[in-house]
Formats: structure tokens, C-alpha cells, sequence
């Protein structure tokens, strides 16, 4: 049994605050520890249920946040940015289950700690085929574009929420309880990563009932952005089109081409949010 697990860090336990999430932020060091620490927790259930392997990405931010010393030495790792397909890096035909740990809910979500959609402030919305989308939609319908199911994702109550609206019977973990986007109430360390292993191992454990997040192609990928600025700038990418001021439009029947897309944007918009001077 092959386990891919992709691993944000928003909704890692005992985490809520933006500077834990970036390089050189205080605290930042120690919650790139408590995201590897979720992760084993997940590696030690998968190999408990009959894992042969589990591949890791580091789907945060600079994608270096993972302690590769500290890592269950059973499981490799993905790591560093220059990646095509992003927080779906490396996942692929032959996997037969995808884990998604240290989730986050969509942005606008009041409750979801640390509440975003790909981008901490420019992205606005998402939609993929007209429905709203966060996160785990979008690398949910990865996974089932290449026939693999999402057996649990972790993070906030919010984000477990999200995916079971979108995924249905998907095994969950909650860590914490968002209070508001930057404030929640932490289960302690121990408990929550002993959830997180459990309930990989239970997930596993009934690995026949789960199937793909199967979209029908093609894919139409609608962003609103917080800037008519970025808007602009992305819909000059061949493909992209500029559907109202603040609005951008893809479409495309091969998902890999969204995943690319996504980071492509994330680098445009990065670059004209600095440019502005508007976000300092
Ligand atoms: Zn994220």
C-alpha cells in the first residue's frame, strides 16, 4: 500500500499565528517541528495499517519547512519550491491513498484559523467548475484526477468541516477550534498527534470505501483577486482571461495545467502586491 501525504502548516497542532508560518517569524522554528511531528504521526499509522511506503510534500509556503533530522526515517521527503503541481507534488497513478495534514479552511471562513485560499491576502475567492474552492477541494480533485482517494485530512474544526462538504465520508482530525482566524483552542500536542496516527491507521484500515474526488473535465479555474493590478497581470498569461475587473478565468481538460497555473499566479501576484507598495 503506497500513502502519499501532503503537508501544510496552518493547521498543524498548537499553531495560530501568521509569524509561526514564515521563515525568520518568531516562533517559526519551533512550529516547523510540530509540523513534522504531525506528519510522523500520520507516517507511524500508515506503516501500523500496512504501508509499504508514504512519500511526504511540503506544501507550505517556501516548501522548506519539514525537519528532514527529525522525520520518521521510514518516509521520504519532498521538499523546495520549483514544484509543477504544487501541495499535489509527486502525487501520481500509482498511490493508493492521499493523506492531507496541517489543513486549512478557505478564505472567508470566520471560523478557520488562518482562513486562505492559496495566497495570505490577494486571493479573494476561488472557484473550480463554478463551485467555491479551498485547499483541500483543489487538491482533492488532483488526487482524483489521478484516481487516488483522499482518506484523511487534519488541521482546524473548519477545514474538517470543508472536507467532508466536499469529499463526503472522508476520515478527519480537528487539532483545534478556530475562535476567530487567529485564535483557537489547542488540544495539547500529545493528544492531538495520537488522533492524527489513530485515525490514519482507522482511515487505512477501510481503505475500500473511499473513492476519487472525480470532477468532470473540463476544469475552469475562477480566481477573484483583492487588485484590479493583479487581476490584469495574470490575464496576460496565454489562457488566462479577464472575466470582470477583479477576476481571472482558466480553463483547461489536463488538472496539472490548474495546479501549474496556481503557482505561476502565487508568483504574478506576489510581484505586483510588492510592486504597489499597497501591502508593504
Ligand atoms: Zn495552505
Amino acid at each position: 500500500m503506497r500513502v502519499y501525504l501532503s503537508v501544510d502548516m496552518e493547521g498543524v497542532t498548537g499553531l495560530t499565528d501568521p509569524e509561526e508560518m514564515h521563515h525568520g517569524g518568531r516562533g517559526y522554528e519551533r512550529g516547523c517541528e510540530f509540523m513534522t511531528g504531525d506528519a510522523n504521526a500520520v507516517i507511524r499509522g500508515a506503516f501500523a495499517a500496512g504501508a509499504t511506503q508514504v512519500l511526504v510534500n511540503d506544501a507550505h509556503g517556501s516548501t522548506r519547512n519539514l525537519r528532514i533530522d527529525q522525520l520518521d526515517s521510514r518516509a521520504t521527503l519532498i521538499r523546495g519550491p520549483g514544484k509543477p503541481h504544487r501541495m499535489g507534488q509527486g502525487l501520481t497513478e500509482g498511490f493508493d491513498a492521499a493523506i492531507f495534514a496541517g489543513y486549512h479552511a478557505r478564505a472567508g471562513v470566520s471560523h478557520g484559523v488562518l482562513n486562505h485560499t492559496w495566497m495570505g491576502k490577494e486571493i479573494q475567492n476561488v472557484w473550480l467548475n463554478g463551485e467555491i474552492c479551498g485547499e483541500t477541494r483543489l487538491v482533492a480533485a488532483y488526487a482524483g484526477f489521478v484516481g487516488v482517494p483522499v482518506v484523511l485530512v487534519t488541521g482546524d474544526v473548519a477545514v474538517c468541516e470543508e472536507a467532508r462538504e466536499v469529499l463526503g465520508d472522508v476520515e478527519t482530525v480537528a487539532v483545534k477550534q478556530g475562535i476567530d482566524m487567529f485564535a483557537a483552542e489547542l488540544l495539547p500536542i500529545a493528544v492531538a498527534q495520537r488522533k492524527i496516527e489513530e485515525s490514519t491507521f482507522t482511515a487505512l484500515n477501510r481503505l475500500p470505501d473511499f473513492r476519487p474526488y472525480v470532477i468532470e473535465p473540463p476544469y475552469t479555474l475562477e480566481v477573484e483577486w483583492n487588485s484590479t493590478a493583479i487581476a490584469s497581470a495574470c490575464a496576460i498569461i496565454p489562457g488566462t482571461r479577464r472575466k470582470s475587473a477583479r477576476n481571472t478565468e482558466f480553463t483547461t481538460p489536463d488538472y496539472r495545467e490548474i495546479m501549474a497555473l496556481f503557482g505561476l499566479y502565487a508568483m504574478i501576484a506576489g510581484q505586483v502586491a510588492c510592486g504597489s507598495g499597497v501591502y508593504g
